[in-house]
């Protein structure tokens, strides 16, 4: 490298670096430097630029001058706007200030300038390093262009073009945005070697950082991305909001559910599971669909009585009292329910079975039970079970499905506002089943004392404790309940009303209830005794009272519209009167064939709304040996006739039958009401009744009903609701029943007024139905 000693006149510059090869402008405005620039430009254009050392200082003297600087050519000056000049010089050389002269007009300097050899003699080892090096250098500045963005074409092709490594290094040097020591590092380093070595680690590094930089860069950009359309799009929401009116409100329904949870003292899992679900509905809005299921739910959460019970009042003899208040006789269900609440007040608990009140309908069950709510003070719910074939109608709906719904348990207790009212499911032997799971294995979970104090009803998801509610039951029959439920109950067997009993019945409670309900005065309207027995007989035809009091309340409004029209004082309701306001009598108790007939017997049957009578026709014809039946009967009574129709067949000689009927005779048995369901096995005496007489001639007493199942052999066997056919017999107009011997027990419990009417006689084989029902069969015949 050659040197030269060269008196020069000085710039020092302001933060900025100027290397060789490098073409820059900068701006002059201090006097000394103006005037050495005026200066070079007499001498060739040539200047020595050296860097301050702090930018700061206005009138440097030597020792503020980095001693290393570049000679530079300058290539064109241009005049600003106040005294200041734009200068464009071309860096040509580094140099070294060997002394300088702070003149009165501008800075000199004596420098030795180094002239860097294009074609340098150096070994082949450095000049392969050098080779290596130039190339590490430039891939990784291109690198760093791409990076940086900076992509424009010119440097990328002359960096190219560079084929001498201090030039490029140079080059290099004066693109990079490099700190004011680092670029002065750079250009005091005479080596080019060590100025390669150099500015690599300088260009990894910065390669680093932009990478680094370019990483977050991208990171906040699609934070700032995310939380500016969010932001965009609340602030939209409010806007419409506000437009529309609904921001309020929504702020205000939130914060009446808020002050509701603050106020309602739920248990802890219900109060975190509200919270819960109001920070749903804040977030979701209360327009969505979603904020309408959610809303919905939380109505029903905070509407339960998490924590409200009310007073037991466990006084036995006041129960009594009201009992025997709100009911006419029924003693001995009075009596068991006064037994039930005495051991549960001795154990203080409502563990044990359950009541379930069995009989007809409109024989008071529910009233029954209406009372011993009162009673025991506690708050009463009533829910049907009547059809319900699905285990969620019991325990609700998961809140995944559409359209959710709460099962009937919990809408009870919403009803119930307390979690210890009295619980009335009624018509349990009504529910059904199918494939979506079987209801009364919810039920049994909700009734058993040992599970149902965390019962879970799949919409709530919330546990309730149903250990102090106090269930009841009622069903019409037994037949139909699930074999478990039944287990866990004590039956209590609510049978129908004689017609004493209905009379007292109307006339003490019937008749004051409808009058008060429709605000009467007792004296304004009064219906008769006779009256009240022409209803009774003529209007209705069932075990309990309920269109009984049907009947009542219309003779009651008819009563009123007269009052109202004729300008009446008060209404005399007498039989005739009955007839004008409830029309011709329906139902006729001589109906009963007076006559005694072939092959027509009177049967009783034990439905579910009651005892009734059952005639059972049979038809011989001439024919093949056919048997029909007809008159919609069960299964179970169809086997009853096919036994009966054995039974004859096989005993026909002692009958005093043609043997051969079975082959010669069609028959055709039929149950008339043909449009009403009957089945059971009661029924098998009346068959084999029916078809003795039909195929003997013989007829058949028509003052006398019976029942009882049969056997093939003969024997009867006992049968069901005894109380129940001999009053429907009774109403009938019969005088004699015929019924099975095992079934004596159940005489007793037939009141006195039916019993002392009616010629019960027990029959142990059929042969001794025969011998009473068929004219001319017994020896005792009247
Ligand atoms: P169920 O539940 O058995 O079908 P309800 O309890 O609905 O019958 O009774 C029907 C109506 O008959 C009610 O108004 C009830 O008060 C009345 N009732 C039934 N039995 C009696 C009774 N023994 N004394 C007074 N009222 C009765």
């Amino acid at each position: 490298m050659n040197r030269e000693k060269k008196v020069l006149p000085l710039i020092p510059l302001r933060g900025i670096t100027i290397f060789p090869n490098m073409v820059i402008h900068f701006d002059v405005g201090r006097e000394k430097s103006i005037a050495a620039l005026e200066e070079a430009m007499l001498n060739n254009q040539q200047i020595f630029l050296a860097t301050q050392k702090d930018a700061k200082i206005e009138e440097p003297v030597k020792e503020d001058i980095y001693e290393v600087g570049t000679l530079s050519t300058i290539k064109q000056l241009l005049k600003l706007p106040g005294d200041t000049i734009r200068v464009l010089v071309e860096g040509t050389n580094r140099g070294k200030i060997l002394s300088l002269t702070n003149g009165e007009e501008f800075f000199t300097v004596e420098a030795e300038i180094y002239i860097e050899d294009e074609e340098q003699e150096v070994s082949e080892k450095v000049s392969l390093e050098l080779e290596a090096l130039t190339r590490s250098l430039k891939d990784d500045f291109s690198d760093y262009l791409n990076l940086s963005g900076n992509t424009s074409a010119d440097i990328i092709l002359s960096l190219d073009e560079i084929e001498n490594s201090a030039r490029l290094a140079d080059v290099v040097a004066s693109y990079l945005l490099l700190k004011q020591e680092v670029r002065q590092e750079l250009l005091e380093c005479f080596d080019v070697k060590k100025r390669l070595e150099k500015l690599l680690v300088i260009v990894k590094n910065e390669i680093e950082v932009l990478k680094i930089e370019k990483k977050i860069g991208y990171k906040v950009k699609k934070k700032m991305d995310k939380l500016q359309k969010e932001y965009y799009l609340r602030e939209q929401m409010k806007i419409i909001q506000e437009e529309l009116g609904e921001d309020d409100e929504d702020r205000k329904e939130v914060e009446a559910y808020e002050s509701k949870i603050k106020k309602l003292k739920l248990p802890k899992e219900a109060k975190e599971r509200a919270l819960y679900e109001l920070s749903r509905l804040k977030s979701s809005g209360s327009y969505s669909s979603e904020g309408n299921v959610i809303r919905t739910y939380l109505d029903l959460l905070l509407e339960l009585p998490w924590n409200k019970q009310t007073k037991d009042a466990v006084d036995i003899k006041k129960a009594r009292e009201i009992l025997q208040e709100d009911h006419y006789g029924l003693e001995d269900v009075k009596e068991r329910i006064i037994e039930y609440l005495s051991v549960r007040k001795v154990s203080n608990t409502l563990k044990g079975p359950i009541i379930c009140l069995v009989g007809p309908p409109g024989v008071g069950k529910t009233s029954i039970a209406r009372s011993v709510a009162r009673a025991l003070n506690r708050n009463f719910v009533r829910m049907s079970l009547g059809g319900v074939r699905d285990e969620a109608e019991i325990r609700g709906h998961r809140r995944t499905y559409v359209g959710a719904i709460p099962g009937r348990i919990v809408n009870g207790m919403k009803q119930a506002k307390s979690m210890n009212p009295l619980f009335l499911l009624d018509e349990i032997d009504k529910m059904a089943n199918d494939f979506k799971g079987d209801p009364a294995d919810a039920l049994l979970e909700v009734l058993d004392a040992e599970q149902n104090s965390t019962f879970r009803d799949n919409y709530l998801e919330i546990e309730m404790d149903l250990s102090n509610v106090m269930f009841l039951t009622t069903a019409n029959s037994l037949d139909t309940i699930p074999r478990p439920l039944l287990d866990r109950m004590e039956v209590i067997e609510v049978s129908g009303y004689t017609y004493e009993e209905k009379y007292h019945i109307v006339k003490k409670y019937l008749i004051p209830k409808q009058l008060g309900e429709h605000g009467i005065k007792n004296n304004e309207i009064k219906i008769t005794d006779n009256s009240i027995k022409c209803i009774i007989e003529g209007y209705t035809r069932e075990s309990g009272v309920r269109s009984l009091e049907r009947k009542i309340g219309s003779i009651i409004r008819k009563a009123i519209k007269e009052m109202m029209e004729k300008e009446k004082a008060s209404v005399l309701v007498t039989p005739p009167v009955v007839e004008k306001y409830l029309g011709a009598k329906v139902f006729n108790y001589d109906k009963v064939d007076k006559e005694d007939k072939v092959g027509v017997v009177t049967g009783m049957a034990w439905t579910a709304y009651g005892g009734d009578t059952l005639p059972v026709e049979v038809m011989v014809m001439d024919g093949t040996g056919k048997l029909e039946l007809t008159g919609q009967l069960g299964d179970v009574m169809k086997e009853s006739a096919r036994a009966g129709y054995t039974y004859v067949r096989a005993n026909a000689k002692k009958l005093n039958i043609d043997g051969d009927f079975y082959k010669s005779k069609d028959i055709h048995i039929h149950v008339p009401e043909g449009a009403v369901p009957k089945d059971g096995p009661s029924a098998g005496v009346t068959m084999i009744t029916a078809l003795v007489s039909a195929l003997s001639e013989k007829k058949v007493k028509s003052n006398v009903a019976m029942t009882g199942e049969i056997t093939l052999t003969g024997r009867v066997l006992p049968i069901g609701g005894l109380k129940e056919k001999s009053l429907a017999a009774y109403r009938a107009g019969i005088d004699t029943v015929i019924v099975p011997k095992e079934n004596e027990k159940d005489i007793s419990k037939i009141p006195q007024s039916i019993k002392g009417k009616l010629n019960f006689i027990l029959a142990e084989k059929v042969d001794t139905v025969l011998e009473n029902a068929l004219v001319g069969a017994d020896n005792n015949e009247d």
